[in-house]
C-alpha cells in the first residue's frame, strides 16, 4: 500500500474525552474516529487490526469444534419474555418499537437467539454436545461509556453457546472453552490472569473472566500467591477470622453531635474506625422492601454479594433516600442496626467484634460497646469487598489484590435458557430433557484496546507483530531522490512479494513528520532508505526495542521476512 492513498488521519493532540493512553492512541493513531460517546468508527488500520484479532480467535474457535454463525442484533421482544429478562434486564437494554407498534431490542447478548436456534435446528441428540458462535456487534446502553472500546455502547464481540446432554458433558464443554480462551489470550500478547467470577443467581463455581492486567481495569482481582487462587473481587471470599476475645462491656448510649460519617465519629470518641460499624440502608425494588447491611466502618460493602444474598438484581438496587430511612424511625447519618424495623442483613466480619461503635437512629446519638446477638440479631453472610491482606480462602495466607480489564468470560448457564425456552433433547430414556447449555464471551473490541494498554511508549502504540496492521513501512528520507525512490520500489516490490504486508511511504514530507507518524501507529518494522541507498544500505527500526540497525537491503528485508514467517 503506497501511504498517498491510504486515509492516514493521525493527530497531534488527543481528543479531550480521551482519559487514559490507549484510548489517547486508538484517537491519534487515527485507528478510530468518535461518533457518539461510546460508538465509534473503524478506520482502515484499525479495521485491519480488528480483523486480525478476530481471525485469531475464529482459527481457536475452529480448532475447538467451534461451528460459526452470523446473527441479527436486532431481537423480538417475544424471545426476551420467554426467557424472562425483558422486564428483568433494566436500561441497558435498547429497546424500541418498529412502525407497527411491535417491540424490539437490540441484543446486548444472545442467548435468547442461540437458544432457540438450537431448540429449531438440533434435530437428534447425536448432534450434541455443540458449540455454536458468533462474532458480532454487541448494544448496551452503558450508564457510563468510557474509556472508549473499554466500555463502549456500541461494541464487537465474539460469543459462543455449547449444547450437551448433561453436566458432565457441560463440564467437558466448558473446560474446552477455558484451555481456548487461555490459547486465544496468548497469541494475543496479552498479560492476563484467569480469575473465579461472580455466576449470579445460578451459583456454583461455574465462571471465569479473562482479566488483562492494568492499572486502569475496572475489575479488582484478589489472589494468592502461595497457592494459586484468584478471583473478581466481586466473588472473592477470604478465611474466616477469630473472635475477638474481649470482655463484653455494657451498651452505651452517647451524644456524638454532627458526627455522621465513620471517619467523624472514630475521631470524636477515638476509637479505631474497625471497631466501629456502619448500617446502610438499601431499596431491594425486586423484592419491594428496605433492607439494612452492615458492615466493618472501614469496609465497603459488595453489592454483587448482596444481590445475590437478597436474590434481587444490581439494576434495582438503590441506597435508600433521606425519607425512606426517616420511614423506619432513624435518621440518616445515625442509622444502627438495634431496633430497627426491617431486614437486616449483618457481614459475617461483624459477628467476630467486641465493643463497638454504632448508630443509635436517633439524631446526634451513638451506641458504644456494642455487641452482635446482645444487641441486634439480622441474617449473618458474607457481604463486603476484600481487601489486599485478607487470608486466601483456600490457604489461608495474605493475597494480594490487582487491577484487571475483564476481556472474556466463559459461564456455565446449565439450564437456565434451556428450560423456559424448551430447548430440549430426548434422552436415552425417551424423555424430553432440557439441554445443558454453557455460554462464553470474549470483548474482541475491549480486547483491542487492551493489546494497546500493554503495548505502548512514550511515542506510540507498539502493535504485536500479529495483529499489527502492517507489518512493515518503507521510509525514504526523501522520495523525490533518484536513489533512495529506486531502493525503496525495489524493497516494496520484493516484500509484497513474500507476502509481507508493507507500506511505501510515498508522501511529500519531512522525514521526521514521518518517522513519528508511523511509531504512532505502531508499525513495527520501519526501513528507512537515507544516504547510502545508492550502495544498497538502509536503516531497520524494531518499534518495540527503537533500536536502529544499518544492513544491507537484503539482510534487513531477511530479519523482517523471518520475523512474520514465525507467527
Ligand atoms: P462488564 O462487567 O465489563 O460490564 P459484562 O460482564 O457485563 O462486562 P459480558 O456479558 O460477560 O460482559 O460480555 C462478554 C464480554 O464482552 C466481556 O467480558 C467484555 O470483554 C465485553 N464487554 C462487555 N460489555 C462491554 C462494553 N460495554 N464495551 C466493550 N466490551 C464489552
Ligand atoms: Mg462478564
Amino acid at each position: 500500500m503506497k501511504a498517498s492513498k491510504m486515509l492516514i488521519s493521525t493527530l497531534k493532540e488527543a481528543p479531550q474525552e480521551a482519559k487514559i493512553d490507549s484510548h489517547v492512541l486508538l484517537l491519534r493513531a487515527g485507528m478510530m474516529k468518535s461518533q457518539v460517546a461510546g460508538v465509534y468508527q473503524f478506520l482502515p488500520l484499525g479495521l485491519r487490526v480488528l480483523h486480525k484479532i478476530e481471525q485469531i480467535i475464529r482459527e481457536e474457535m475452529d480448532a475447538a469444534g467451534g461451528i460459526e454463525i452470523l446473527c441479527s442484533a436486532l431481537q423480538p421482544k417475544e424471545l426476551w419474555i420467554e426467557s424472562g429478562r425483558w422486564s428483568k434486564y433494566g436500561p441497558e437494554l435498547m429497546r424500541f418499537s418498529d412502525r407497527h407498534e411491535r417491540e424490539f431490542c437490540l441484543g446486548p447478548t444472545h442467548e435468547e437467539v442461540f437458544t432457540t436456534l438450537a431448540r429449531d435446528l438440533i434435530k437428534s441428540s447425536k448432534s450434541l454436545p455443540m458449540n455454536i458462535y458468533q462474532i458480532q456487534t454487541k448494544y448496551r446502553d452503558e450508564r457510563r461509556p468510557r474509556f472508549g472500546l473499554m466500555r463502549g455502547r456500541e461494541f464487537l464481540m465474539k460469543d459462543a453457546y455449547s449444547f450437551d446432554k448433561d453436566e458432565k458433558g457441560l463440564d467437558v464443554s466448558y473446560q474446552n472453552m477455558y484451555d481456548t480462551y487461555s490459547k486465544i489470550f496468548t497469541r494475543l500478547g496479552l498479560h492476563y490472569q484467569v480469575v473465579l467470577a461472580d455466576t449470579g443467581n445460578i451459583g456454583g463455581n461455574g465462571s471465569h473472566q479473562f482479566m488483562a492486567l492494568s492499572d486502569i481495569g475496572e475489575s479488582e482481582i484478589v489472589y494468592c500467591d502461595a497457592c494459586g487462587y484468584a478471583a473478581d473481587v466481586e466473588k472473592a471470599t477470604s478465611m474466616p477470622i477469630e473472635a475477638e476475645a474481649e470482655e463484653k462491656l455494657l451498651l452505651e448510649k452517647v451524644s456524638t453531635p454532627n458526627q455522621r460519617t465513620i471517619e467523624e465519629i472514630s475521631t470524636f470518641l477515638n476509637v479505631n474506625p474497625n471497631k466501629t460499624v456502619k448500617t446502610l440502608i438499601y431499596h431491594d425494588y425486586v423484592n419491594e422492601k428496605l433492607v439494612a447491611v452492615v458492615v466493618r466502618g472501614d469496609r465497603e460493602v459488595n453489592e454483587v454479594k448482596l444481590v445475590n444474598a437478597l436474590n434481587s438484581n444490581e439494576n434495582y438496587l438503590e441506597l435508600a433516600s433521606d425519607a425512606e430511612i426517616e420511614s423506619l424511625h432513624s435518621v440518616h447519618g445515625f442509622v444502627g442496626p438495634k431496633d430497627l424495623s426491617c431486614d437486616i442483613y449483618v457481614d459475617y466480619e461483624v459477628t467476630k467484634l467486641s465493643n463497638f461503635v454504632m448508630g443509635a437512629n436517633e439524631k446526634g446519638y451513638h451506641y458504644i460497646h456494642a455487641n452482635f446477638e446482645r444487641d441486634f440479631t439480622g441474617k449473618v453472610c458474607d457481604l463486603r469487598k476484600n481487601v489486599e491482606g485478607d487470608l486466601c480462602p483456600e490457604c489461608g495466607k495474605p493475597m494480594k489484590l490487582e487491577r484487571g480489564i475483564e476481556v472474556g468470560q466463559i459461564f456455565k448457564l446449565q439450564t437456565k435458557y434451556s428450560e423456559p425456552m424448551r430447548c430440549t433433547y430426548v434422552n436415552e430414556e425417551g424423555k424430553n430433557v432440557p439441554m445443558v447449555m454453557g455460554c462464553y464471551g470474549i470483548g474482541v473490541s475491549r480486547t483491542m484496546q487492551s493489546i494497546v494498554e500493554q503495548y505502548h511508549d512514550a511515542y506510540g502504540i507498539q502493535w504485536p507483530l500479529n495483529v499489527a496492521p502492517y507489518h512493515a513501512v518503507i521510509v525514504p528520507i526523501n522520495y523525490n531522490d533518484e536513489s533512495q525512490q529506486k531502493l525503496s520500489l525495489e524493497a516494496y516490490a520484493y516484500l509484497n512479494k513474500e507476502g509481507i504486508e508493507v507500506i511505501l511511504d510515498d508522501r511529500n514530507a519531512k522525514p521526521g513528520f514521518k518517522f513519528k507518524d508511523w511509531e504512532l501507529m505502531g508499525i513495527p518494522y520501519m526501513l528507512i532508505c537515507g544516504k547510502r541507498s545508492e550502495e544498497g544500505f538502509v536503516e531497520l527500526k524494531n518499534r518495540r526495542t527503537l533500536e536502529k540497525e544499518e544492513l544491507s537491503l537484503k539482510d534487513a528485508m531477511d530479519i523482517i521476512i523471518k520475523a512474520v514467517k514465525s507467527i
